[in-house]
């Protein structure tokens, strides 16, 4: 979306309807942004939407979400302008989506806008203003889109490189603008060639009924939404964070209660944080630093420790294995199966079968010089046992829904090692692997 919006134009069609002579709706929001209640003609209905001879209620324009409320008793749930009639569609107040109204054309409605909403519009895109025209002042960058969500709003910048000094100083310059409370003027001008006296930041997108809002020393374009009165009306402008987009910076902000709601949160933060360090917000960052480190020393130190205990397990492990090396492991998970069994296979070539009680998980391995294809036998086995994994000829990991399955895996995982003949061989006359020792077994899973 392009920032800022047509400026109240009417663009004529060559379909010549009874449309065509039906009045524009007077837009009341651009003269009186204050006015939360009004009362109108309703001049047709089409659908669940209605048209109205004049309206409070701004429409999604420029990026910005169009305002909602209350018409007649129905909820407005969505306003759009096309061709300068303005439609207000209506839904029930459970918000089912299309509802069936009871309004007809020459009824006087009420309606109220919800002013939390629209005020919180106007703030967030004065707000704009004032960013846009001082990177137009400062920077000479144009802002190229704009777009306001519910809880935040950004804005492009036709520059590739936006440094954080350049955003402190437009946020201080625009806050300033703030407290300086200078007076937002609306001026509603018939031409483009009437519009040329004025200082516009960008181009006109229309030639005629021109609204040019004007803060002055600080911004000067057209735009057809509401705005405040003058700029302290904002409170606070605060940016937040950029992002690389399309060749240009994204800039994400806050203004008025949004930017105070910000703040607060971001306050409880910092300070559950200052008390869970004793510290206040300054010395935060200093403290978590030293505490990081502490944690990097004890991490090395619990891995100096597990790797002690691994070559414990598997130096027990290893007494008295004959066909392979197996052990089941209470507390131990599947990382700590994999330590344990990597200092089992730099000592021996028998097959390595582990089993994890606290992760129900077994893990099967070797040195790469045992017949077993650890792999395909969890391929062919797991299944069996309701277990699921799967891995290389060198190592495989299967997990199991209980422990009795993992235990009777790991029994058929055992009895299928033992019954591969050269694995006996290969423990008492060393690495080399004998080709020719394949044994139908094998043949059958590959
Ligand atoms: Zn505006």
């Amino acid at each position: 979306m392009k920032d800022g919006c047509a400026a109240g134009a009417s663009e004529g069609t060559d379909d010549m309807t009874e449309r065509e002579t039906e009045p524009l709706t007077e837009k009341i929001y651009q003269r009186q942004p204050y006015q939360k209640e009004w009362k109108s003609e309703i001049l047709r209905t089409e659908g669940n939407s209605v048209v109205l001879r004049s309206t409070i209620f701004a429409p999604e324009a420029g990026g910005q979400p169009s305002d909602r409320g209350m018409l007649g008793g129905y909820e407005v749930r969505h306003v759009r302008e096309e061709n300068g009639i303005i439609y207000h569609e209506l839904a029930d107040s459970e918000k089912t989506g299309q509802v069936q109204i009871s309004l007809a054309a020459g009824q006087t409605v009420e309606m109220k806008i919800d002013w939390e909403r629209r005020f919180d519009h106007m703030q967030n895109h004065l707000g704009e203003h004032i960013l846009s025209g001082l990177f137009k002042s400062e920077y000479d960058a144009d802002n190229k889109g704009f777009h306001m969500g519910e809880d935040i709003a950004t804005f492009d910048i036709d520059r590739k490189e936006i440094t954080a000094q350049m955003l402190r100083n437009i946020e201080h310059k625009a806050n300033r603008a703030v407290y300086d409370a200078i007076p937002v003027e609306v001026s509603f001008v018939e031409s483009a060639e009437d519009a040329r006296r004025y200082p516009l930041r960008k181009p006109l997108s229309v030639d005629e009924d021109i609204l040019i809002v004007t803060v002055k020393g600080v911004d000067c374009v057209a735009c057809c939404c509401p705005h405040p009165s003058d700029t302290s009306q904002i409170g606070i402008i605060k940016l937040l964070r950029t992002e690389k987009y399309k060749g240009m910076t994204r800039i994400y902000f806050k203004c008025g209660m949004r930017a105070l709601l910000d703040y607060e949160q971001k306050h409880e933060v910092v300070t559950a944080l200052g008390e869970k360090y004793s510290a206040d917000e300054f010395s935060l960052l200093k403290k978590e630093s030293i505490a990081e480190a502490k944690r990097e020393e004890m991490r090395r130190e619990l891995n100096r420790l597990k790797d002690r205990l691994a070559e414990i397990r598997a130096s027990e492990l290893l007494s008295g294995a004959e066909t392979c090396v197996t052990g089941e492991m209470e507390e131990e998970g599947t990382d700590d199966l994999k330590r344990i069994a990597k200092k089992v296979t730099a000592k021996t070539d028998l097959p390595v079968i582990l089993a994890s009680v606290k992760d129900r998980c077994v893990f099967l391995t070797h040195s790469g010089k045992s017949a077993l294809r650890c792999g395909a036998l969890v391929k062919e086995f797991a299944p069996g046992s309701g277990g699921r994994g799967g891995g290389s000829d060198t190592q495989a990991q299967v997990v199991f829904r209980d422990e009795e399955a993992m235990r009777n895996f790991v029994q058929i995982a055992v009895s299928s090692v033992s019954r591969i003949p050269e694995t006996k061989m290969q423990k008492s006359e060393g690495p080399a692997k004998q080709e020719g020792a394949d044994d139908g077994r094998r043949k059958e899973r590959k």
